[in-house]
């Protein structure tokens, strides 16, 4: 099995070295990883109010890093990715930084909703002030704007708006797993399944059956990730996500290698 989205302690809020994760990974009998550590949101012209991303004089670091792991022959393969924080506005200047790069694939994620990172455990407090309907509205609004930005292979924990168990009713879901589906099978972006939710107040991978039902019906690929910020994370809960995926109806994963997408037998 492959797990594509493993962050490491150079993004300031997870813990251990590349090698503890592909040691981790080794003993997991896994194939292939690849690192998607969030890119510096330095080089897009945005500091949080948290670091939640490397800095930017480590980009080149990472990269080298990651490189020479791949290129070292190891029992687990290793590929060179990154989980991009989206911001409206910056994909095409994004999209600019990483021409040139040596990055097998790019992962877009919705992380903030203008200022608001609301997937921070520090940030929780405020869907009690909002209302949820309008809250998820300006979530899918931005997760849509990844799909058709062009500038990602793969869509990232598509719903962890849900990840503190601020939920919509199925029925009101619905429209938005709908479009969210027919979208990525319009762009041929990836859908990620993340399986950190199973660890989260929600308790449910990112996206559940619903999506994952709709994207393999309408034929849009997948991949798998644990969002690991620590090295004991990875493939965490992946013989159960295997098993979604396949009720789900999906019968291939995707890999990617520069930015091409090689679909395996799930
Ligand atoms: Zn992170
Ligand atoms: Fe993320
Ligand atoms: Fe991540
Ligand atoms: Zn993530």
């Amino acid at each position: 099995m492959i797990d594509y989205h493993l962050h490491t302690a150079r993004c300031g809020h997870a813990s251990g070295s590349p090698e503890e994760y592909l040691q981790a990974a080794a003993a997991r009998g896994l194939r292939e990883v690849g690192f998607a550590d969030h890119f510096p949101l330095g080089l897009l012209g945005y500091t949080p109010r948290k670091k939640v991303t490397m800095e930017p004089e480590e980009w080149p670091e990472y990269t080298a890093q990651v490189r020479a792991l791949a290129a070292s022959a190891g029992p687990v393969a290793v590929k060179l990715g990154v989980e991009v924080d989206y911001l409206p506005g910056r994909g095409p200047l994004l999209a600019k930084l990483l021409r040139g790069c040596p990055v097998d694939y790019v992962i877009g994620s919705v992380h903030f909703i203008e200022e608001w990172d609301f997937s921070h455990p520090a940030q929780v407090h405020e869907y009690r002030k909002r209302d949820l309907a309008a809250v998820y509205d300006a979530y899918f609004g931005l997760v849509w704007e990844v799909c058709a930005g062009g500038f990602c292979d793969i869509l990232g924990h598509v719903d962890v708006i849900k990840k503190f168990g601020f939920r919509l009713p199925e029925k009101e879901m619905e429209p938005y797993w709908r479009r969210t589906a027919a979208l990525l099978a319009e762009t041929g972006v990836c859908l990620e399944l993340n399986t950190a939710g199973l660890d989260a107040p929600v308790g449910e991978c990112y996206p559940g059956g619903r999506l994952l039902e709709l994207c393999a019906a309408a034929g849009v690929p997948v991949t798998l990730g644990s969002d690991a910020h620590a090295p004991d994370q990875v493939g965490r809960h992946f013989p159960e996500a295997v098993e979604c995926l396949r009720r789900a109806g999906f019968r291939e994963i995707s890999r990617f290698t520069q930015r091409r997408r090689i679909p395996v037998p799930l």
